[in-house]
């Protein structure tokens, strides 16, 4: 089969590798239709982040099963898919935590489309891919939902609802602040706070794209200018740092009100960050970081799309074709769904 490996910074190339195979009565083989773009693979294209290469990369699909081994009933031949960029076995007992970012029952990390980093999974730009823990990790498209339209439900859009749905859940009707950043996830957590009840979203971003379509999604809008102080703004109760910088997460905090709760969603590559432990003490914020757990997301997010209380393509900026990949890829966006 087919898959696209990055070989150097902004180097892509179609390899010829073997097909997988079934190993196990649990497991399936499944063919991507729709790849999204995560926000950390232009990151990675750029080579910028610090995962070894090469990698074969997606880590976000909508996919058809094309085979199954004979103890698998969730799924059967010829279902649509999303596939979850974590491996999961759904038994143990990170996974009955719902930490299916942590399952005991592979190597920590394991994943598709990291490379090596990821325990060699290979990744969603190629013909097929084997899935371990079919019935634990699969999730069928609803009827009607367009494949392209929930790619990112594998990662991006598990990883928004992460940020605001268990608080909404905690507090109906809250306010939510987010500071978005580079890529799609700010973007999505606003849709996820509105169709969850969120009685006002608040969304901090430079100028550009994202900060119209934000608006378009029902934000109030605050536009940040570079070498400008940051606005000092009322405190929520439901906060997420999307900003990726230390200025940015540090402003968050501040922005998060006395036992509110704030997430801190898109990685800083530092080893020592500086935090205002005594601010956040005397307030009582809370500071979850943390990679999503993007399984137990998955049915909820395709169930509000179906009903049509979630709009993800709204978040797409470009839809390409399969063999565009490696020509498309290489160009920074907010969202690229590549598509057979
Ligand atoms: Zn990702
Ligand atoms: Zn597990």
């Amino acid at each position: 089969m087919r898959q696209l490996v990055l070989t150097g910074p902004r180097q892509l190339v179609w390899q010829d590798v073997p097909d997988p195979q079934l190993s196990g009565d649990g497991q399936a083989l499944v063919r991507p239709l729709a790849v999204a773009t995560c926000d950390l693979d232009h990151p990675i294209v750029a080579g910028t982040t610090p995962f070894p290469l090469p990698v074969a990369l997606g880590h976000e699909c909508v996919a058809e099963v094309v085979e199954v081994g004979s103890a698998v009933g969730s799924v059967k031949v010829g279902d649509r898919v999303v596939v979850p960029f974590q491996i999961s076995c759904g038994t143990c007992g990170a996974c009955a935590r719902g930490l299916t970012s942590d399952c005991e029952r592979v190597a920590p990390l394991s994943m598709y489309g990291f490379g090596v980093a990821g325990g060699e999974r290979g990744g969603f730009l190629a013909d097929l891919v084997h899935v371990p823990y079919a019935d634990a990790m699969l999730v069928p498209v609803p009827e009607g939902v367009d494949p392209r339209a929930v790619a990112s439900a594998s990662d991006n859009i598990a990883d928004a609802w992460r940020l605001v749905a268990p608080w909404l859940a905690e507090w109906p009707g809250e306010e939510v602040l987010i500071r978005g950043g580079a890529g799609s996830i700010g973007l999505y957590a606003i849709d996820v706070a509105r169709a969850l009840g969120a009685s006002r979203v608040t969304y901090l971003d430079v100028a550009g794209d994202r900060l119209a379509l934000a608006a378009d999604l029902g934000a109030d809008v605050v536009e940040l200018v570079a070498e400008e102080p940051l606005p000092r703004l009322r405190r929520v109760a439901i906060t997420a740092d999307f900003s990726g910088t230390v200025d940015g997460l540090r402003h968050v905090l501040e922005c998060t009100a006395p036992g509110g709760h704030c997430t801190h969603a898109a990685p800083i590559f530092a080893a020592d960050v500086p935090l205002p432990l005594l601010a956040m003490y005397t307030f009582g914020v809370h500071l979850h970081v943390s990679r999503c757990a993007a399984r137990p997301a998955i049915p909820a997010i395709l169930a509000l799309v179906a009903a049509g209380r979630l709009h993800p393509e709204r978040v797409t900026t470009d839809v390409v074709g399969w063999d565009e990949a490696a020509a498309e890829l290489v160009q920074p966006r907010t969202k690229l769904v590549i598509a057979r």
